[in-house]
């Protein structure tokens, strides 16, 4: 297998190993496809991410035959371009670029003008007839490979930048002549001399090998580790090396640098959009360091923007790239992200990759491009990620709220969000710890600040355009984004900031509209999504092709129409625990709990009927006839005693009995591995008229909403915690009896249906036998997670994080299921259960349901149904539809 794939320049035909991103890398890939597509690549090649791999395990030591394939790839690029790298008099420049599988934005570091040296840059300033851009490009060289390879701080280099400026009165880069470069490059030397006790290296092989090494070096390092360990990705892809032979965006007027996406990423509107700068170089767009261009005129006239559009400036590139665009869209069938860079009129293509885009776009460019015949209807399903729309069913800003607006920046990534003002992603990281909201204010973001994004709400950036780094990381975060908020300014030291002449400070609350880009003084009051539009067309798409139904976990009526209103076909876990908390009941609860004997908890019991048996009929008349799963009491009793000196004067005074009695009582129920103790069915198993209680309030709900004359609720109760057929067969029996009861009572018939919880692993191997006293088994996976793995979800926090990071669980199993292990227990339960009882009723009521890959193994295992919360019931919906493509 190669190691090492030329591209461009006519470079051999491209296999597809080389198309394959695995091996080279996300851009290696698509520079390839590109210049196989005829479009102008400047030539170059691509080191596998096998080698980056290969040279991580050895310790850092490059494979045996790279260096020979290396030298033959080189002299490729020096055939086609004519020049000869590290010749003194015409040098061949190359830039030595990164490229994992996925796009990981800024993670990897890139060098330009690789192959100046002191000799070299005389040649490039002679052949281009240029000095002052070759000196511009030698000064951009030292202070790259200074940063990526050597491991200095930029921070010396941009400080010599501005002293160089401001000694010389001047304003922008742009004033600098070509002798004031070659004296900046001079202190850049000496910079270096000082810093690394050892010169800048003039050996440009030596300079090829140190930056693939820093590449190679950049897959471990630990804002790429935290990147990765966000977004899930293995620690084992490694990276791709790209070098390829520059050309330049900074060679005076005709020259030109730009970002674009051939849709709007925010919207998903079908119109170019992107940004430039004349006479600029690479990162020069991203990095905020110039107010970027708009690129089509119609863009820049809405902004009200006066320097001219790249459509107005350069018309014939502009015409160039519009061609370019459309080719993309119709080779790769998707919106496109693009870096390009144009050379004295001349456009080169230096990337192509599918855009990040937000929920509200993906949803969008969707359904559009189904329209347009680009794509059809099982693409567009299987294109929207399903966790993206979380970003839409979430609330946003009140129309008719008063918003106190500070000023209106970009509106960089959609979204409302309100928090606290925090200066600097620890912070972020630290106050969210503690249960705070924030809002990261920063002048721009960098990759170091990561996790703070993560941990925010939203974030503020002060400079920086549509494609700047916080616009593109917060768009694929989800989160809200002003940037280029030129009227903030920020006192790092003193802990405050201005915005348009308010004086504020870190802690104070802010809210921002990423959607109109405006950032608001306090907290704005916010309303519920609607599914609408694009979204709901998505949604009725997959509908239609999934295969399980998508339940929610709800216990409250206000729950259960939000629910509703998102798609639920019914509800797959009711806790009826949580209505014991309710102010006006806990009391009669705590009654029950140290009631002594069984009549003193009927007593109790009889208080607490009514209560449910409304609570229930609510429900019910929400659900109009769709199925409901009510779960009977779970949790050890122990969760709902008194704590306080308060609480326990209140019972004693309810109950007759003194206080020293109910502590007693109370430390009588004390359990040491509750989570393992005195709960779930083991509560019917021992105080029967707990779950007989319950029983007669689902029925008598369910008879008195049937009677309203609606469609007749239908109750699935089920019993939690099941190890063995007996506990069921006993239960299952009181409730049938409680059945026949309240339908004698009430001279009425009602469909129901008893089944259980498969959440031990003694269940799950059950399965066949417990069936026969099961109507249905839902799979409490949170529980059997936790008693599968041994692991307790309360205490996992210590160490879980650290498992993950080494890899020895893919993901958090609580989040996303353990389909190694938990899941071959659902496997042999479905399969034990469905072998009894053919065509039993399966489904799951943990968390996992409404995870994507956890969804995807619950259609793999044959499921009914999913339940997740309301929230995810869309998220769901679109997952159980990709499930069954
Ligand atoms: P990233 O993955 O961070 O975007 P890239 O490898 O794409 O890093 O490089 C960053 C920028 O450098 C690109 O936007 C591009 O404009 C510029 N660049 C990279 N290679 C070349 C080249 N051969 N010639 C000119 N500019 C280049
Ligand atoms: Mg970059
Ligand atoms: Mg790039």
């Amino acid at each position: 297998n190669e190691t090492v794939y030329p591209f461009g320049g006519g470079a051999p035909h491209v296999d597809a190993r080389q198309k394959d991103k695995t091996v080279t890398g996300g851009k290696g890939a698509n520079l390839a496809e590109m210049a196989a597509i005829g479009l102008p690549v400047p030539p170059g090649f691509t080191i596998t991410t096998e080698e980056c791999v290969r040279y991580l395990a050895e310790g850092g030591a490059f494979p045996e035959s790279l260096r020979a394939s290396v030298d033959k790839a080189l002299a490729h690029i020096e055939k086609a371009v004519g020049k000869r790298f590290g010749d003194a008099a015409d040098p061949l420049l190359v830039s030595v670029r990164s490229g994992a599988r996925v796009s990981m934005p800024g993670m990897m570091d890139t060098v330009l003008n690789l192959g100046l040296n002191d000799a070299t840059v005389e040649g490039l300033a002679t052949v281009s007839g240029d000095e002052r851009f070759a000196w511009d490009s030698y000064r951009r060289f030292i202070q790259m490979y200074s940063d990526v390879v050597l491991g200095l701080d930029h921070g010396l280099f941009e400080e010599a930048l501005e002293i160089a400026k401001e000694d010389r009165g001047y304003f922008a880069d742009t004033e600098m002549a070509a002798e004031d470069w070659r004296e900046l490059v001079a202190r850049y030397r000496a910079i270096v001399d000082q810093e690394l006790g050892a010169p800048f290296p003039q050996d440009v092989t030596e300079q090829l090998w140190g930056a693939i090494r820093a590449v190679f070096d950049s897959w471990d390092s630990d804002r790429a580790k935290v990147y990765r360990r966000l977004n899930d990705i293995p620690a084992d892809w490694g990276t791709a090396v790209n070098v390829q032979a520059m050309v330049f965006g900074n060679m005076g007027d005709t020259s030109a640098t730009g970002v674009a996406f051939t849709r709007d990423p925010a919207t998903g509107e079908r119109a170019y959009f992107g940004e430039w700068l004349v006479n600029a170089q690479g990162e020069d767009v991203v990095a905020g360091i110039r107010t970027p261009q708009y690129l089509t005129r119609a863009a820049r006239e809405a902004a009200g923007a006066r320097p001219l559009s790249m459509e107005e400036a350069m018309p014939e590139a502009y015409g160039e790239l519009a061609r370019v665009f459309d080719l993309l869209e119709s080779h790769y069938r998707d919106m496109q992200d693009i870096e390009f860079t144009v050379e004295r009129g001349k456009l080169w293509m230096l990337q192509t990759r599918s855009g990040k885009r937000t929920a509200k776009a993906a949803l969008k460019m969707a359904v559009d491009m189904t329209g347009e015949g680009l794509i059809d209807e099982r693409t567009a399903i299987l294109r929207v990620d399903p966790m993206a729309l979380d970003q839409l069913l979430h609330p946003t800003l009140d129309p008719a709220a008063a918003r106190d607006v500070l000023t209106t920046g970009l509106p960089a990534s959609p979204g409302a969000a309100s928090g606290r003002i925090v200066l600097d992603a620890d912070t972020a990281e630290n106050w969210v710890a503690r249960g705070e909201k924030v809002i990261l204010v920063r002048v721009e973001t960098s990759p170091e600040d990561i996790h703070g994004m993560h941990a925010a709400q939203g974030i503020l950036t002060a400079r920086g355009g549509m494609t700047s780094h916080a616009a593109v990381v917060a768009r694929g975060m989800g989160r809200c984004c002003v940037s280029g908020a030129s009227a903030v300014s920020i006192d790092l030291s003193a802990r405050t900031l201005r915005i348009a002449g308010r004086d504020m400070a870190e802690g104070d609350i802010l809210t921002l509209d990423g959607s109109t880009g405006q950032v608001m003084a306090g907290e704005v009051a916010t309303i519920e999504p609607e599914l609408v539009g694009d979204f709901g067309t998505l949604m009725e798409w997959a509908d239609r092709h999934r295969i399980m139904k998508v339940r929610t976990n709800a216990e409250t009526p206000a729950d259960c129409r939000m629910a509703r209103q998102f798609g639920a076909e019914g509800i797959g876990l009711c806790r009826t625990e949580h209505m014991f908390f309710d102010a006006g009941r806990i009391s009669a609860v705590r009654q029950m709990i140290l009631a002594e004997d069984e009549a003193g908890r009927r007593r109790a019991l009889a208080l607490l009927l009514p209560e449910q048996r409304a609570d229930f009929a609510e429900i019910f008349r929400v659900m109009a006839g769709l199925p409901c799963t009510i779960r009977l009491l779970d949790p050890p009793l122990h969760e709902f005693l008194p704590r306080t000196e308060a609480e326990f004067a209140e019972l004693a005074e309810v109950t007759g009995y003194g206080v020293d009695h109910l502590r007693r009582r109370a430390e009588e129920l004390h359990e040491f591995n509750p989570m393992l103790g005195h709960r779930g069915c083991r509560l019917g198993i021992t105080y029967p008229e707990i779950y007989e209680m319950q029983a007669r309030a689902i029925y008598e709900a369910a008879c008195d909403v049937a009677d309203e004359g609606g469609a007749a609720p239908v109750p699935e109760i089920m019993v939690p915690l099941v190890a063995t057929r007996r506990e069921l067969a006993i239960l299952r029996a009181l409730i049938d009896r409680v059945a026949e009861a309240v339908f004698a009572e009430r001279g009425q018939r009602l469909e129901y249906l008893v089944g259980t919880m498969i959440e031990l692993p003694r269940a799950a191997l059950m399965a066949g036998d417990i069936a026969h006293e099961a109507r249905f088994f839902s799979f409490g996976t949170n529980d059997l997670t936790q008693t599968a793995l041994g692991v307790s979800r309360d205490d996992a926090g210590r160490f879980l994080s650290q498992y993950v990071e080494q890899g020895i669980f893919p993901r958090d199993p609580f989040v996303s299921l353990d389909v190694d292990g938990v899941g071959e227990l659902v496997r042999i339960a479905a399969e034990r259960g469905r072998g009894s009882v053919p065509g039993l009723k399966l489904g799951i009521c943990g968390e996992h349901g409404g995870d994507p890959a956890s969804i995807a193994f619950c259609q793999e295992v044959g499921l009914d149904y999913v339940s997740a919360s309301p929230y995810r019931v869309p998220i769901a919906r679109l997952a159980a539809a990709q499930a069954a493509l």
